[in-house]
């Protein structure tokens, strides 16, 4: 057959074929996909020939044929991102919803992935979600516009990325495109009841205790307790209230198995339940007796009755708490997985007054294995030696990080007992929000306590790295969990004396945890503490004024600490009184003079710190109450946007000539003292040139100095208050400026 040149017409049907088609090659441009006799076809769109006699036209760079693509197929290329991505909140959960690309990439085939990070410092830093999280219908490969993500952590930031994708995207070699939706979640309800056991059961009733459940997202305001007859929920169950982590169930049946749950309340909702106890109650006990027999009881009860009354008269006469009153709690101790465990109510045991503080260690503490630990590197180091990271296995349980403390060789056996002491005292303690201890290796030559590891190290390093990055919730957050450890503390009847930011532990969650137990360490590994003149050494700018001048130390001396605590958060681990000696420290306060509430610190905050430095230690609140304030603060945040600003300075007594600033004579001098002198030129150009009109400074003022750092103009101002604050505070010389 002969073959017949024909040029390419357009054809209507949009074949696009020539019109007598042979043996003959194609020419650039067309290709036919196999040799004979059929016409050539144009290339498809986004695709080309580079030589005569294709079989197929090659995609255009960028463009793709994905592999179920006929040849006959257009090239097409990944879709541009999704548009319109909007993010609604809904306490712990969120919706996201979006259209699609605006450039499908000329395919029909897009669907939607979506990457969850959990930022938990800031948006700079976020990590993959863990594996908790539920995308309702599915993450991956959705064909609607929208999902929602619940389970996430309560007041956490997250970023969602959202990718559209069409059938050659994989093909692609260009970096993938998302369109980002940055969250934070509010309120959630408390996470579930973990520890729960039984008590005491008697014939018709089970008493059971539990611990807060790990993240109460609030205030809790009640536990339920739900039960039922074995195998018989379906038929009914009943529900008991609780405002406390123990409650007494009562009206059961004897010898009948029962099944309880426990979960937590808050205003946010309830939790979820607990795992299931199963408790069988008490058998009765027939008792048939005489009368001989009735009489003797009778006058048994009485003369108890009796006895009773006359312990319940002395010991009202006796205040405080005495020791018979600690012997009946300690009674009530018991034994439970190879550790001492506390009744409720109870005193902390000071391990000094043990005769022999070994024995102390024993009562308390478990002796571990040295060989079930694993020291991987070392993390930090004390006075008394230095401080590893580790891992230990105990029998039976799995594998977990410990941080271990080893008592540094060479030691003499009053070290070794004023270590060891920090370690039984420790051991009293089982709180959420105080270090936990794991136990101690005693029969080693290494002498060693080991801890619950805490990723994030001690609270002041912690802040100093993450500078600003937090939202004031989580700082409120942060705040409230060393207000609760320290609340637990204190009911203990345990007085910490060294509380400050240094001795916070931060987990990987942002838990923190009270630690650095330890009266000897107080006195001598803090190197912040002082000597005064009264004998011993003390943390000068942590302590409450009584406690330094004649060593009151009480549960309301830390107090003034944890204001202080409160001071070093906001301001991101600032050193509390910057470079203020010792001396003047205590003078200041003594005239007193207070810190000025840090930059952006919420008015409500400020003022409880200011609360918590009452010269008077009785107007101080209580830890329950500072607790209590947090929660509610973290409950309504909108009283948390009043910040205390720095406004300009307007009419002041300082207009009126009275500064008692001493310290400082130049602006050179100033910025000197706070170590920041490098800036003398920019408050020269500027026309600062001498305090008094430093001291009229504002934040925008402070701005336009052209500094770039944020940590330094924060500095900056925070000085300028103290300044400020000290010349309202002090009713002293005159200086002119
Ligand atoms: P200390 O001797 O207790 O003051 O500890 C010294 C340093 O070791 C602390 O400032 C922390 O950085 C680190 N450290 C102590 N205990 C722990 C722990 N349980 N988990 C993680 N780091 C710790």
């Amino acid at each position: 057959m002969l073959c017949e040149l024909v040029r390419y017409i357009d054809d209507p049907r949009g074949l696009g074929l020539a019109h007598i088609p042979c043996a003959r090659a194609c020419e650039l441009g067309f290709y036919k996909s196999a040799p004979g006799d059929q016409l050539c076809a144009k290339c498809p769109l986004h695709s080309h020939s580079e030589s005569r006699g294709a079989q197929v036209c090659r995609c255009d760079s960028s463009y793709y044929r994905a592999a179920q693509d006929p040849p006959s197929a257009a090239c097409t290329r990944p879709p541009s991102t999704p548009v319109n991505l909007i993010s609604s909140v809904n306490g712990t959960s969120v919706t996201l919803e979006w259209g699609p690309p605006l450039d499908k990439g000329g395919r029909a085939d897009i669907m939607y992935n979506v990457v969850c990070r959990h930022c938990p410092w800031d948006l700079g830093q976020c990590e993959t979600c863990s594996n908790g999280i539920r995308f309702v219908p599915q993450q991956m490969s959705l064909v609607q516009g929208g999902l929602t993500v619940t389970n996430l952590m309560a007041h956490t930031n997250y970023s969602f990325w959202v990718e559209a994708v069409n059938g050659v995207s994989d093909l692609s070699l260009e970096p993938r495109r998302f369109a980002v939706a940055n969250i934070t979640t509010n309120q959630a309800a408390p996470s579930q009841v973990m520890m729960i056991r039984q008590e005491s059961t008697g014939q018709n009733s089970v008493t059971l205790l539990w611990q807060e459940p790990d993240q109460p997202n609030g205030i809790i305001l009640e536990y339920e307790i739900k039960y039922y007859e074995k195998d018989k929920e379906m038929q009914s169950y009943s529900t008991l209230k609780s405002k406390g982590t123990s409650a007494t169930v009562s009206g059961l049946k004897p010898a009948t198995r029962y099944i309880f749950q426990v979960r937590a309340r808050t205003s946010a909702g309830c939790g979820r339940f607990s795992q299931i106890v199963e408790v069988e109650t008490g058998k009765p006990v027939a008792l048939r007796y005489d009368t001989m027999t009735i009489v003797w009881i009778c006058l048994t009860l009485i003369t108890g009755l009796v006895t009773l009354l006359v312990v319940l008269i002395c010991k009202k006469r006796h205040c405080g708490y005495s020791k018979a009153f600690q012997d009946s709690d300690e009674e009530k101790m018991h034994y439970q997985n190879g550790q001492v465990k506390f009744p409720e109510s109870k005193f902390y045991v000071d391990p000094h007054t043990y005769e022999d503080p070994c024995q102390a260690v024993h009562e308390f503490t478990r002796e571990i294995e040295a060989s079930r630990i694993k020291i991987e590197k070392i993390i930090g180091s004390g006075e008394s030696g230095e401080v590893c990271y580790g891992r230990l296995k105990l029998p039976g349980k799995r594998e977990i990080p410990v941080a271990i403390k080893a008592l540094k060789a060479g030691y003499t056996e009053k070290q070794r007992r004023d270590f060891l002491s920090e370690a039984s005292i420790m051991a009293q303690f089982d709180h959420p929000n105080v270090i936990h201890l794991e136990g101690v290796v005693t029969r080693s030559k290494l002498v060693m306590i080991v801890t619950e590891y805490m990723e994030n190290g001690s609270l002041d390093s912690f802040l100093r790295k993450h500078d600003g990055q937090f939202n004031i919730i989580q700082l409120v957050g942060i705040l409230r969990g060393i207000g609760a450890g320290m609340r637990y503390l204190a009911d203990l009847g345990y007085v910490h004396r060294d509380l400050a930011a240094r001795n916070i532990l931060v987990n990987s969650n942002l838990v923190c945890k009270v630690s650095d137990f330890g009266l000897s360490r107080i006195l001598e590994d803090d190197p912040d503490a002082a000597y005064t003149t009264t004998g011993g050494k003390i943390p000068i700018r942590w302590t409450a004024p009584e406690a330094i001048t004649y060593r009151k130390f009480s549960s309301a001396s830390d107090v003034w600490s944890y204001g202080i605590v409160m001071w070093e958060v906001l301001a991101y681990g600032e050193r509390p009184y910057w470079n203020m000696t010792n001396r003047d420290v205590i003078n200041s306060v003594e005239e007193g003079y207070r810190l000025p509430a840090p930059m952006g610190c919420p008015t409500a905050l400020h003022q409880l710190m200011l609360d918590c430095w009452q010269k008077d230690r009785s107007e101080r609140p209580r830890f329950s109450q500072i607790v209590s304030i947090l929660d509610k603060l973290i409950r309504n945040p909108e009283n948390l946007k009043c910040t205390a600003t720095v406004n300009r300075f307007t009419q002041t007594p300082f207009d009126r000539g009275i500064f008692d600033f001493t310290r400082c004579g130049t602006v050179e001098d100033w910025l000197e003292s706070i170590r920041l002198g490098r800036y003398r030129e920019n408050f020269a150009m500027a026309g600062y040139s001498s305090l008094g009109m430093v001291m009229r400074m504002g934040i925008e003022d402070v701005r336009s100095l052209g500094i770039a750092p944020m940590g330094h103009q924060k500095k900056i101002l925070s000085s300028i208050q103290l300044m400020r604050s000290q010349l309202l505070n002090t009713n002293g010389r005159r200086r002119d400026l």
